[in-house]
């Protein structure tokens, strides 16, 4: 089977990077093995919610020129990161994710924990405050679904209180969670957002809340609602004469999924093959040239293509593996940037930045890996695979994966002056 690219990996930047090349008339491919960080994900984009001095910065356009020449941001380039960076609320809409926030500006989301934390732009769930310490509500209902652990109401509560919002907080009975109930493991959000997603069920919850509204002007509630579609999302809102806010729980991730979900259907509804539960285990190479992939499902049939795209994540996806003595990337054994003494791998201080975040695939400023010191010639890789950026540090996870799967694909089209791009760093 012959595609012009086939993508490694159909988290967020593989899905970006395939919907993007399949609406310009190429015919791709993604293979991916299973979940994605979308999955356990906040529902939230980040961009760059902290610098090194740990500031939060505002306009985030001028910051990209102060990053390291190694920041995948600044191998895109400040001028073209900021044209992205613009069309990102579109290029999700035509997916039919909508977006919130300004795309040059940093905002505020709720955390689980009742926090306010910097963050990009968010999904249409979670309305997003321009500061940390601004007051949610005067009065707010803070309700959860009985017997379900993974939202703490008394922590929303406190961090609402702290800014001035007086609280309430009750716990909703719903005949058709008892079942859930019977296994502990079962209350977890996707399950809880399967039974809401049933109109019965979510008017019988919605009737049970509206009976308990005491004058509050808010409703805050646990984003268990909306896994297959969002629109049950407008019509929980206009059930209320109060304002409906959703908070992220802990994962797994109802938005996250929902958004995964839409984007796989985006890229098939393109013309794009997804296939999913299948791993690539293997590349035929020939000097700086990728010839065909091999993957489980397939055996020793092997898929060709023109150019191929690594979207295999961090750790967490298994997109770069860490052994005693070293890390390395699983498919095609590429240059992997990473400390040699395994003692600056991480901090024992859990709570201090981690360099293996940091650590991932060496590129060129094309995204183009290496191995063995020479980059491969028709391989790109995108997203969280890639070393230069600290994550879970600074803030950056969904940006980098949509900026590099935007950058990549134009150069994949031919959109992108190779000439200015291809400039080695190594
Ligand atoms: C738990 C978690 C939560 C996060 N939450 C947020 C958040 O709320 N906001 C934010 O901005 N960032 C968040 N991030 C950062 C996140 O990494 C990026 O936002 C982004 O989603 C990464 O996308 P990706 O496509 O690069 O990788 P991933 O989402 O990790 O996707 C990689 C995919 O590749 C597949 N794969 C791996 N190896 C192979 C193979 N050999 N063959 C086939 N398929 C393969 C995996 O199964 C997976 O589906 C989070 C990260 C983690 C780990």
């Amino acid at each position: 089977m012959r595609y012009d690219t086939i993508i490694i990996g159909g988290g967020l930047s593989g899905l970006v990077c395939g919907i993007r090349l399949q609406k310009a008339g190429q015919k791709c491919c993604i293979v991916s093995s299973g979940q994605s960080a979308l999955h356990f994900s906040s529902g939230c984009f980040d961009f760059l919610d902290r610098l090194e001095d740990g500031t939060v910065p505002g306009n985030l356009a001028e910051c990209l020129v102060s990053l390291p020449e190694s920041h995948p941001y600044s191998k895109i380039g400040a001028e073209t990161a900021k044209k992205y960076m613009g069309e990102v609320p579109e290029f999700f809409a035509g997916c039919g994710v909508r977006l919130c926030g300004n795309p040059y500006r940093n905002s505020y989301r709720m955390t689980p924990m009742g926090d306010m934390c910097p963050t990009w732009l968010s999904l249409e769930d979670f309305p997003l405050a321009g500061e940390p310490d601004a007051k949610v509500a005067d009065r707010a209902l803070v309700v959860n679904i009985f017997g379900y652990l993974d939202f703490n109401t008394a922590f929303v509560a406190d961090a609402l209180e702290r800014n001035g919002t007086v609280c309430r907080v009750i716990s909703v009975r719903i005949d058709e969670m008892e079942r859930l109930r019977m296994n502990p493991s079962e209350m977890r959000a996707t399950n809880i957002a399967r039974v809401m997603d049933r109109p019965e069920v979510c008017g019988k919850f919605i009737a049970a809340v509206s009976e308990e509204l005491r004058g509050e002007d808010t409703i805050i509630l646990p984003a268990v609602f909306g896994l297959a579609s969002d629109e049950v999302l407008p019509k929980i809102r206009s059930s209320f004469s109060a304002d409906v806010r959703f908070v992220a729980t802990m994962p797994p991730s109802v938005p996250g999924i929902r958004t995964q979900m839409k984007l796989r259907k985006a890229f098939e509804h393109a013309g794009g093959v997804y296939l999913l539960g299948d791993t690539v285990n293997g590349a035929e190479m020939s000097g700086d040239k990728v010839l065909s992939i091999s993957t489980s499902n397939f055996g020793d049939y092997r898929l060709h293509a023109d150019n191929y795209v690594l979207a295999s994540g961090s750790f967490f996806s298994k997109g770069l593996v860490a052994v005693p003595d070293k890390i390395y990337e699983p498919v095609f054994g590429l240059d992997v940037d990473y400390a040699g003494d395994r003692k600056e791998w991480y901090d024992t201080d859990l709570f201090s930045p981690q360099n293996y975040i940091s650590f991932g695939v060496a590129t060129s400023r094309d995204f183009r890996p290496f191995k063995d010191g020479k980059p491969v010639s028709n391989l790109y890789a995108v997203g969280s695979v890639l070393s230069g950026t600290n994550a879970l540090n600074e803030g950056s996870g969904a940006g980098t994966a949509i900026l590099t799967a935007f950058r990549t694909a134009d150069l994949i089209l031919g959109r992108v002056d190779s000439s200015k791009a291809g400039q080695s760093l190594k």
